[in-house]
């Protein structure tokens, strides 16, 4: 044996948990994950429910399944388990897309699969090459974001579903406060704390790894062997990469300054919320009925630009 494991003694260790300052084996990493992503579905899901899991394939988002999947198994709650994948129609969702049927036939969950170019009249690859010929406004993975949190509620919706399951890992959620931060977003920061107003339109979000690193959850998928991709989206540029590399810096400077940062924010934005609650009052989009904070929702907005960019 290499190294025992600092909980328990048993076994070996596997994973250093750098905030804790402690070694732990694949028992000890799973009891630990499982006490952070349990609450969360104690509390969100009731009978009766359908959950869409959005399902991209990659480690995180399988793992979440799984766990739901667990879930329906152990806690004899009644509730339904729908996976749904945007294919935005790049490479390397192709690649993860044949782990998520892998993945969803091995547990036996129902699997709908949606090509993005049949909500929208956009791909993401033809979103990249205008993006290459415009002058750009905004980095490629702004688009892709916008569209795939819409084209995810719009299946959602079609399913039936009551609540929506995302595979954000507090490695994420850290990085998009910090970004809505930079921006001076609030009403943003603030819709991340707080429950999503539920209207027959809009399906409220459920993150059950928000409290779990991507360091954990990546060795957990990994010893669990979930069929998964591994990769980054290797489209991925712009803010998000420089923030996450200064997170990504800060945190081996400072173990477990990302789990205080989410804390710290988290009290910070529930402090101020009954303020904001007033600024994202839901509408409509008066172009395609979707919801959103604005007059014209983000997809249609993004849109405009885009064919604003079409050569003539
Ligand atoms: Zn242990
Ligand atoms: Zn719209």
């Amino acid at each position: 044996m290499r190294r025992p494991c600092d909980r328990c003694g048993e076994r070996e260790a596997v994973v250093r948990i750098e905030s804790l300052g402690e070694s732990i084996c694949d028992k000890c990493l799973s009891t630990r994950i499982w006490r952070r992503v349990k609450p969360v579905l104690d509390r969100e899901i009731q009978d009766g429910d359908v959950i869409a899991s959005a399902l991209s394939g990659g480690k995180d988002s399988s793992l979440t399944l799984y766990y739901l999947w667990r879930y329906k198994k152990e806690s004899g709650k009644d509730f339904e388990i729908i996976a749904i994948t945007i294919d935005e129609g790049t490479c390397y969702r192709a690649e993860s897309i044949s782990k998520a049927k892998e993945l969803t036939s091995r547990l036996g969950v129902k699997h709908k699969i949606v090509k993005m170019s049949d909500i929208f009249a956009f791909s993401i690859p033809q979103v990249q090459v205008l993006l290459s010929k415009g002058r750009k406004k905004r980095d490629l993975c702004t688009y892709c974001g916008v569209f795939r949190r819409q084209a995810l509620n719009i299946v959602a919706r079609e399913e039936g579903a009551t609540k929506v399951a995302t595979g954000h890992n507090l490695d994420d959620m850290v990085q998009t406060l910090f970004m809505n931060l930079i921006r001076g977003d609030m009403s943003a920061m603030a819709r991340l704390f707080s429950k999503s107003p539920s209207t027959r339109k809009l399906i409220p979000r459920i993150r059950p790894l928000a409290r779990v690193s991507e360091k954990e959850t990546t060795v957990q998928a990994l010893l669990l062997e979930i069929p998964a991709h591994f990769g980054k989206c290797p489209l991925v540029s712009g803010m998000r990469v420089r923030v996450r590399k200064l997170l990504d810096d800060f945190e081996q400077k400072n173990p477990g300054f990302k789990e205080r940062a989410f804390k710290s924010i988290e009290k910070l934005v529930k402090q101020a919320i009954p303020e904001l609650t007033y600024h994202f009052e839901l509408k409509y989009c008066k172009q395609c009925g979707e919801p959103t904070t604005q007059e014209l929702c983000k997809v249609c907005q993004f849109k405009q630009e885009l064919e604003a960019m079409i050569p003539s």
